[in-house]
């Protein structure tokens, strides 16, 4: 637990490190900076000086001298100086897990993890929380660290939380009131040994809970049901189909209890965000909160940018940006969601994924595929002869080709099933510049 008179290592200078850095000098303890990176690439580097004892451009002895490390999720548990700081016995935690130790009692912490749909699902919980009229937050790997709030004090009734499985590798006793898992499917192979270690990584969401807390989870994910057994938390269960579950699916209506809300009202596209939406609502029932008000509320709430938002149209070809597709699941998910194939735009970095698990998804929903980024070679290996590609330099030269085979009627849509680190500094670079290039064609051919 934390404890003030203990000195506290901040490894990695990102907003969650910086954020707890700060919360810990509020609460009085001793904190050491120390960042890999050279003092000039991290932005507030001149406030960090005058504020902490720090070091840049690498990890010394002084970082060894610290009883506890709160470690930057970006970085992997096989580098040198972890397992230097495990020889050591040093205790090592993630920035959710500081944060779950000094948050005030009042304050109740759902927690959404899962491989595809966190951001959507807490930003759904959050926004029909907020239509209750209740006190709440929207933190963790969306918006602002979990740190950044004033958590410590009491009055935050509820704390919305989107978790990572690199936040909950190192946690010790993070134990959400409800905790939610949405799906299994691979990502972030790059940092697990398997598929199975990832798996195992974020069932860890529920390790420390009660039977006093609640966890919702996906029925129809086999590799949940493989892992849910030992749960000490009282499960609820949201299915596509299965009607013993908590809340399922029928045509357009989801069920939860006696209860049914009818999808016409909702603005998500998709059928993935109706086993969010089915998420959200067990959330909100398990906090025993008023589920009427809670269903109309659910309908008002807008996609997230780069989810399948919709940028414009040219010559009657409608553009799609689903930057934020960056493994394959949310890609397979994406292609599903149009009620006619799409043409659709692939490629970035490469997380370790195997896109030959798209194939049967593009044959059946993609009239052609266009692709670009580093993992260009990867795909070619994976499709080649097997369905119509194209491949291209850059995004813009995707956009351009896409609308010129394209006919009026026809969608086009940004959904990489990778990172985007290869060209652009995240997701929501990539779909920013995605939308610049559909509306600079527009203003050309206008
Ligand atoms: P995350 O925060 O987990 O990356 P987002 O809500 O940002 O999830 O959605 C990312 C992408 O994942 C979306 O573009 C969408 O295509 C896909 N997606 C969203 N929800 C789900 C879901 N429940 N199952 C599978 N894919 C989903």
């Amino acid at each position: 637990m934390f404890d003030a008179s203990l000195k506290y290592g901040i490894l990695g200078l990102a907003r969650s490190g910086i954020a707890a850095a700060y919360k810990l000098k509020e609460m009085g303890a001793k904190v050491f900076l120390s960042e890999l990176q050279a003092a000039d690439q991290i932005s507030s580097v001149q406030e960090l000086k005058q504020n902490f004892a720090c070091e840049f451009g690498g990890h010394s002895e002084k970082l060894l001298d610290c009883d506890v490390w709160i470690v930057s999720p970006g970085i992997p548990l096989n580098v040198p100086i972890i397992s230097q700081g495990r020889a050591q016995g040093i205790r090592m935690i993630s920035e959710i897990e500081f944060g779950y130790q000094i948050k005030a009692k009042d304050s109740k912490i759902i927690a959404v993890t899962g491989s595809n749909g966190k951001s959507t699902t807490a930003s759904l919980i959050y926004h029909i929380l907020s239509e209750l009229g209740k006190k709440c937050i929207l933190a963790g790997n969306i918006g602002q660290a979990f740190c950044s709030f004033p958590i410590h004090k009491p009055g935050i009734e509820y704390i919305v939380l989107e978790i990572s499985s690199f936040q909950l590798d190192l946690i010790e006793s993070f134990a959400p009131d409800v905790a939610i898992l949405l799906n299994l499917t691979p990502d972030h192979l790059n940092r697990y040994p398997d598929f199975d270690a990832y798996c195992d990584s974020k069932m860890g969401i529920f390790r420390y809970q009660s039977s006093a807390d609640y966890a919702v989870l996906y029925h129809d994910s086999i590799q949940i049901k493989k892992r849910d057994q030992d749960l000490k938390a009282q499960k609820l269960y949201f299915s596509s189909t299965a009607r013993d579950t908590s809340a399922y699916l029928n045509d357009k209506f989801i069920h939860i209890g006696d209860q049914t809300f009818s999808m016409y009202n909702l603005k998500l596209k998709g059928h993935h965000n109706k086993l969010n939406c089915m998420a959200a609502l067990l959330s909100i029932q398990a906090l025993g909160l008023d589920m009427d008000r809670s269903m109309k509320a659910a309908a008002s709430f807008k996609a997230l940018p780069h989810r399948l938002e919709y940028v414009d149209s040219i010559n009657g070809v409608a553009f799609y940006n689903d930057s934020k597709a960056t493994n394959c699941d949310s890609t397979k998910n994406a292609l599903e969601s149009f009620e006619r194939p799409i043409r659709v735009i692939l490629g970035g970095s490469d997380k370790g994924e195997d896109f030959s698990l798209l194939t049967d998804s593009l044959q059946k929903h993609a009239v052609k595929a266009y692709v670009t980024g580093d993992t260009g070679d990867l795909m070619r290996q994976a499709w080649l002869g097997k369905m119509p590609l194209e491949f291209a330099d850059d995004l813009e030269s995707c956009v351009r080709q896409a609308l010129a085979d394209a006919a009026i009627g026809d969608n086009v849509v940004l959904s990489p099933a990778c990172a985007s680190f290869d060209r652009f500094r995240n997701f929501e670079d990539r779909g920013e510049t995605f939308k610049t290039i559909v509306r600079k064609i527009k203003r050309e051919k206008e």
